[in-house]
């Protein structure tokens, strides 16, 4: 999708918003969704809503099929940039370093794992520079695999693939980690059962994910992406957790640092499903007070982050020939 016109990246989102389509709950399926927020930070048509058979925050409208390889392949590098500029490529690196230290501090010595959406590779990175002897990643995205592969060294340890069906390990990992990734999936109960099935059974998942109950003014708008397709909290986690072979044994909120927000929880398998308590959909006083607590953290006017501010960026970005 060539795009040298001025304003060709506009005149692509506009394309693209026309192919929405209606999508299910990622969590429990439904098809019922109570309205929070129309439109994502990109002016796209996604209609943030709340599930009323379940309580997840989800897309109720956004992409599938060959509209969203479209995105991946040719929207996504545009919208954000990959691979970051050096500061942040720092940051990263901190970032990494800090999970090591919090991970291993619960689970102790990480001596096996497997990073799914490896990123930039500097988590793996870390476990290897801490002694860790076997290591991998699973990362689909081009410039931050070839990040991971050359400019870190890791070589053959970072794949060029996510997790499916066909994913074979040449160990069963003790540590499995998704920083930032569930929220993306089409099916995030899917991939935490096959996360299941490759897991040594005395090991932990660590995942990370958006917190959208906690405090997350700063951010505003820019919560609302049409690559984020569920919105967690601990109680849509721990639920979608327990229906898929784990139980969760520590929940750690931080508000600031790697994301506004931030919600890491510490799950290991072995949770029969069976014991997960059903689905119990929400009250209509719990749909409200979230759709409050969401709308009061959107700041859709916001100079710094708000409408004003995206649609100056996507300017600058089309005009640059994005
Ligand atoms: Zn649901």
């Amino acid at each position: 999708m060539p795009a040298t016109q001025p304003f060709a990246l506009i005149a692509d989102l506009q394309r693209l918003n026309q192919q929405l389509v209606e999508l299910p709950c990622p969590a429990c399926g439904g098809h019922d969704p109570h309205l929070i927020w129309r439109r994502d930070r990109y002016f796209l048509t996604v209609n943030l809503s709340s599930c009323r058979a379940c309580g997840l925050v989800y897309l109720a409208r956004g992409l599938q099929g060959e509209a969203q390889d479209r995105f991946y392949a040719h929207f996504y590098p545009r919208l954000m940039k990959q691979p970051p500029d050096a500061h942040s490529v720092w940051n990263y690196r901190m970032i990494a370093g800090y999970r090591h230290s919090e991970i291993s501090a619960v689970i102790g010595p990480i001596d096996s794992v497997l990073d799914i959406g490896a990123g930039l590779g500097f988590f793996l990175d870390a476990c290897r520079g801490h002694g860790c002897g076997q290591y991998l990643g699973l990362e689909p995205g081009g410039p931050q695999r070839e990040h991971a592969v050359h400019t870190l060294g890791l070589g053959g340890h970072v794949l060029d693939r996510g997790l499916d069906e066909g994913t074979v390990l040449p160990f069963r990992p003790r540590l499995i980690t998704l920083f930032h990734v569930l929220e993306h999936l089409e099916d995030p109960g899917k991939a935490l059962q096959r996360a299941a099935a490759l897991i040594d059974p005395e090991g932990w998942l660590v995942i990370e994910v958006p917190d959208i109950r906690a405090p997350w003014r700063g951010l505003g708008l820019h919560q609302v992406h049409v690559s984020h397709r569920s919105y967690f909290c601990e109680a849509t986690l721990t639920a979608l957790l327990q229906r898929n072979g784990f139980g969760v044994h520590r929940t750690v909120r931080e508000p600031h640092g790697i994301y506004e927000g931030n919600l890491r929880m510490y799950a290991r398998p072995g949770f029969q499903a069976r014991q997960a308590s059903p689905l119990s959909p929400p009250s209509p006083s719990a749909l409200a007070e979230l759709k409050a607590h969401v709308l009061r953290h959107i700041r859709p006017w916001s100079l710094r982050n708000g409408y004003p501010r995206s649609a100056i960026r996507l300017c600058k970005l089309s005009m640059k020939g994005h």
